[in-house]
């Protein structure tokens, strides 16, 4: 049985989370940790019996008194990386889903995996689908160079561009090498018209609306055509199956592996 706590667990993502690792025959829930509904039994969360694990807002406690040997987070991006560094010095091993981390966030979080010799797992997107519309987009890089992402997600995303459009925009940005699109002299009637400017100008749109779960669209043009492709999260139960393989997956690891196709694909 793998111990996880999970951060952020009377968040909609920790609440999937809580339920997918009590009902997975290898994982036992030992610690549920969020700076709301502090002391509140973790069953009542789901509607259910009480578990006998109270929610507590200090991780480093939990983690510690919990012998916890992975973290699971859906917090904020905030929150994030004092998390995942939290987890690393107790020697806990973190599956992180929050998405919002900097650059400079994820060098520390690097650095002090390797040093500790603990194995970490950063994934933008746990949904299958959506690593797979990242692998066909960067395919598609190679034979239509011109592209720009819609993604769409819920209102109460914090952060903009999706953690996915970035990731997507990478690994398009990797095959399709020195490459400007789109002009120069282009002019905004209202600020952010355009989206969010990536290298080589490709552009990311973000919708937030409710209704929305987690949606991205990838629209290639070239001469006379147009190829889109799309995928849509419609529930956050997609993300599962992909936390449950990272967090089998983390205890063997050493260092941030950063995505999971990395684990799932050649
Ligand atoms: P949410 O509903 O706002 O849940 C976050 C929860 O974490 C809330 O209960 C929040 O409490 C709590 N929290 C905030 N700071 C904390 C801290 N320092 N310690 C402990 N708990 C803390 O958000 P969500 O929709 O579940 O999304 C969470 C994150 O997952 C977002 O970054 C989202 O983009 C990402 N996400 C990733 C994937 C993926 O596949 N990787 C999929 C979906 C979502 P308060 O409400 O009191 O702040």
């Amino acid at each position: 049985m793998i111990k996880v706590a999970i951060s952020g667990v009377a968040g909609r993502m920790g609440r999937e989370v809580l339920k997918t690792v009590l009902a997975a025959e290898d994982t036992e829930l030992c610690a549920a940790i969020d700076v709301f509904n502090e002391g509140l039994d973790a069953g009542t969360l789901l509607g259910g019996e009480p578990l006998g694990i109270k929610i507590a807002s200090n991780l480093a406690e939990a983690l510690t008194a919990s012998g916890a040997e992975v973290m699971v987070d859906f917090t904020g991006p905030r929150s994030v990386t004092a998390n995942v560094l939290t987890a690393l010095k107790a020697g806990v091993r973190p599956v992180v889903g929050t998405t919002g981390m900097s650059r400079e966030d994820f060098i520390k979080v690097s650095e002090l995996a390797n040093n500790m010799h603990l194995g970490c797992i950063i994934a933008p997107n746990f949904a299958i689908g959506a690593l797979l519309m990242i692998k066909f987009a960067a395919e598609a890089a190679k034979y239509f160079p011109h592209v720009e992402i819609i993604e769409k997600h819920h209102d109460q995303k914090l952060d903009a561009p999706s953690g996915t459009a970035i990731k997507t925009a990478e690994m398009i940005l990797e095959q399709r090498g020195d490459f400007q699109q789109g002009l120069a002299l282009e002019e905004e009637k209202i600020i952010g018209a355009r989206g969010g400017k990536m290298p080589g100008g490709l552009r990311i749109h973000s919708v937030r609306l409710p209704g929305c779960v987690a949606h991205q669209e990838v629209i290639f043009g070239g001469v006379g055509q147009t190829l889109t492709i799309k995928h849509d999260s419609i529930a956050r139960e997609s993300f599962m199956p992909g936390v449950l393989t990272a967090i089998r997956a983390v205890p063997r690891l050493e260092g941030v592996v950063y995505g999971l196709e990395n684990l799932l694909f050649e």
